[in-house]
């Protein structure tokens, strides 16, 4: 569980938001330690292999857009999830593709559930305060469909450790994933603290 690893994507909007240092800082400071990053520009083919490795995404995400919708007493503009998804799919291409994104992998205990705590929910508008995207933005999904683009969120982040592991794969080789020790690390894992009194 130590070495549990998951894959951070700081948005077109967050590098553009002048966040990136913001958002690292929210991670770094839990103790998970950062184990790779690299800036680069995706292509619109790779943000759709991106969000098409969970097989299930596509049917969760559509759902959660009704059930949004519904919650504020709106009309979903479809009772098909995956015809809202397909709506999706389209606006995150452009967006994720809009701009330079610093892409990172963040390794340690609980590293999944730990990053998507300090993230937040998917609409920053309903996101929880703390949360990345409840602290530092204001976008929602009415805004969203208004402007017909993708709720603008300033990170993605893993939604298992299945998905860690193919994300991971896809944004980075092998020889880019750093393997090294920290020095925090004894402080949390270590059952004693033995040898700090001197
Ligand atoms: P999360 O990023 O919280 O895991 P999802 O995996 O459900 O959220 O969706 C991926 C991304 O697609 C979101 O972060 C957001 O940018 C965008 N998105 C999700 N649902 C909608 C929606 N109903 N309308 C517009 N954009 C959406
Ligand atoms: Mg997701």
């Amino acid at each position: 569980m130590k070495s549990e690893r998951t894959l951070v994507i700081i948005k077109p909007d967050g590098i553009q938001r002048a966040l990136i240092g913001e958002v690292i800082k929210r991670y770094e400071r839990t103790g998970l330690k950062l184990v790779a990053m690299k800036m680069t520009v995706a292509t619109e083919d790779m943000i759709e292999t991106h969000y098409s490795v969970d097989p299930n995404w596509k049917m969760v995400t559509g759902q959660k857009a009704i059930d949004a919708y519904r919650k504020k007493g709106m009309v979903p503009p479809s009772e098909n999830p995956l015809e809202l998804t397909a709506i999706i799919l389209k606006k995150l291409r452009k967006y994720m593709s809009s701009g330079p994104v610093v892409a990172m992998v963040w390794q340690g205990m609980n590293a999944v559930g730990v990053v998507r705590k300090i993230t937040g929910s998917t609409e920053p508008l309903t996101s929880d305060v703390g949360s990345i995207r409840g602290d530092l933005t204001i976008d929602s999904y009415q805004m969203a469909d208004t402007d017909e683009r993708a709720v603008r969120n300033l990170v993605h982040t893993s939604g298992s450790t299945d998905d860690a592991a193919k994300e991971i794969a896809l944004w980075f080789k092998d020889g880019e994933l750093i393997n090294y020790k920290l020095v925090q690390e004894a402080i949390l894992y270590d059952v004693n603290l033995d040898g700090i009194l001197e």
